[in-house]
């Protein structure tokens, strides 16, 4: 695929980049590796301040950043100027509190001391998708530079200059340039890098092949990945909810980023005595909601990223409709070939169809028929993904001890699925493994030292 930065909206491509050479993307290796050297020895206090820096930076550019994302993959500048908010909190979030995160663990043993120190492993190599081009770069970035590795950017191939914008940031925020590099490589040059000794880990948030693909090279190269990928997140309504709340929750859950994020709640599983007047308020409030120009402030939800996603989508959901869904709300695209996707409400899923097996990573809502909780709780589960959960019900610990039976690496009780830097974030099965964000994100990318002294 060409690194190209092609306006959804408009259709135009904004510009063409030639991707780099293996002798260039060579080079910056060696560099990295050499500046991780250096890097580990700085003090968390002079990290500290580069990292609040990146995030005055961030907060300053925060309407150019978001002019970006919208001309290149098409999010509302309202949400934009949001992303990029949450990117600079987080590097405050990791600028002070990385120290204690990683500062020496006491532990008792027969020897005179013994402790786990957390040492840096070097170049990390991070592969990233477009979806949240800030988010996902910054959530890895920020912990793994404040930790002492140093990172590499293969970021997705349509969101060049954002990928761009992120390096500046952390060069003019006075980082070292070989301690934060993008790559403007296809996915081509991927396995070959992972291959070379100097890549210490990997981690990579995007698709399950790519995640599979990635994670078997560095697995025969014994290396370590964190693997952050797809999702079709249950969003469970029992008969005792606040169904108002939850149906306009439901309809913001599913629409975040015109539906194309990892933690969009995407099967809406509810008990039978409610499930026609949710379907019902949903539609109301998924109608409301208000489509255009990216760039105006007015605009709730854009295109598609790219018209080959919502291609892509259509089918899923002509094959669905052909296997026995119902459509409850007509949208989709108005032709082939374009991005902009409206809402669709599609209810029967049942098994053998595609909208039950398989992400659909856009604005379409599934709904599932619960006959109670138990039921409920079994249909979420019977997802090959396990990502994000959320369940609606006025009683808290009845929500609670749902929540412990849902194979999801987070469940949110009468709040739709959202990530914070105190809290892990990442899934089980196939939405992939490790954690990042809290200090658990912190510790994936060190060495965890045992240190006795007799
Ligand atoms: P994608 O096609 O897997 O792309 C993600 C990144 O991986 C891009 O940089 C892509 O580069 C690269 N890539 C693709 N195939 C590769 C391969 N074989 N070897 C090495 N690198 C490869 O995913 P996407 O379509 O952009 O993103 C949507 C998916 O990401 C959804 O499944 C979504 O749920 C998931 N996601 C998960 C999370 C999470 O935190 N769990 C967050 C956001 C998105 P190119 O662009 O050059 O192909």
């Amino acid at each position: 695929m060409a690194i190209e930065s092609y306006n959804p909206y408009t259709g135009r491509v904004l510009r063409r980049f030639r991707a780099f050479s293996w002798s260039k993307t060579e080079r910056i290796l060696g560099q990295a590796h050499r500046a991780a050297a250096e890097w580990r020895t700085t003090s968390f206090a002079h990290r500290a301040r580069l990292m609040q820096r990146a995030a005055a930076l961030l907060r300053e550019r925060q309407n150019e950043l978001a002019r970006l994302m919208a001309l290149e993959m098409g999010k509302p500048v309202a949400d934009g100027r949001a992303e990029v908010q949450k990117c600079a909190l987080t590097c405050e979030y990791y600028a002070q509190h990385a120290e204690a995160f990683l500062a020496d663990e006491e532990i008792k043993s027969e020897a005179r001391r013994s402790f786990i120190a957390h040492e840096p492993l070097g170049v990390v190599l991070a592969i990233m998708p477009w979806n949240f081009p800030f988010w996902q770069v910054v959530r890895f970035a920020a912990p793994a530079l404040m930790a002492g590795n140093v990172g590499l950017l293969k970021h997705a191939s349509n969101v060049p200059q954002c990928a761009l914008a992120l390096e500046k940031i952390f060069h003019d925020a006075g980082f070292p340039p070989a301690t934060f590099r993008t790559l403007l490589i296809g996915s081509d040059l991927v396995g070959r890098l992972i291959e070379d000794d100097r890549v210490r880990a990997v981690t990579l948030t995007g698709s399950e092949p790519a995640g599979a693909e990635v994670a078997a090279t560095a697995g025969r190269q014994i290396k370590k990945t964190v693997l952050e990928l797809g999702g079709s997140d249950a969003f469970i309504v029992l008969a005792d909810a606040d169904l108002e709340l939850a149906a306009k929750t439901a309809a913001q859950a599913r629409m975040i980023n015109a539906g194309q994020s990892c933690i969009a709640a995407k099967r809406f599983i509810v008990e039978k005595p409610v499930v026609k007047e949710f379907i019902s308020k949903m539609k109301t409030h998924l109608l409301a909601l208000r489509t255009g120009d990216p760039l105006l402030e007015s605009t709730q939800y854009g295109p598609l990223a790219r018209p080959d996603l919502a291609d892509e989508l259509t089918q899923q959901v002509e094959d669905s409709v052909r296997q026995g869904a119902k459509v409850e709300l007509y949208g989709g695209q108005s032709q082939p070939g374009t991005a902009l996707f409206r809402p669709i409400i599609l209810s029967n899923i049942k098994p053998g169809q595609r909208a039950y097996a398989e992400e659909l990573f856009g604005p379409v809502a599934l709904i599932l028929e619960a006959r109670d909780a138990d039921d409920a709780i079994r249909l979420a589960n019977d997802s090959r993904f396990g990502l994000g959960a959320s369940i609606w019900t006025k009683d808290a610990q009845r929500g609670q001890e749902l929540a412990r039976r849902v194979e999801a690496g987070a469940v949110f009780i009468n709040s739709m699925v959202k990530s914070s830097p105190e809290m892990p974030f990442g899934g089980v099965k196939k939405s992939g493994y490790g954690r990042e964000l809290s200090y658990l994100g912190i510790r994936e990318f060190v060495n965890q030292k045992s240190i006795w002294v007799s």
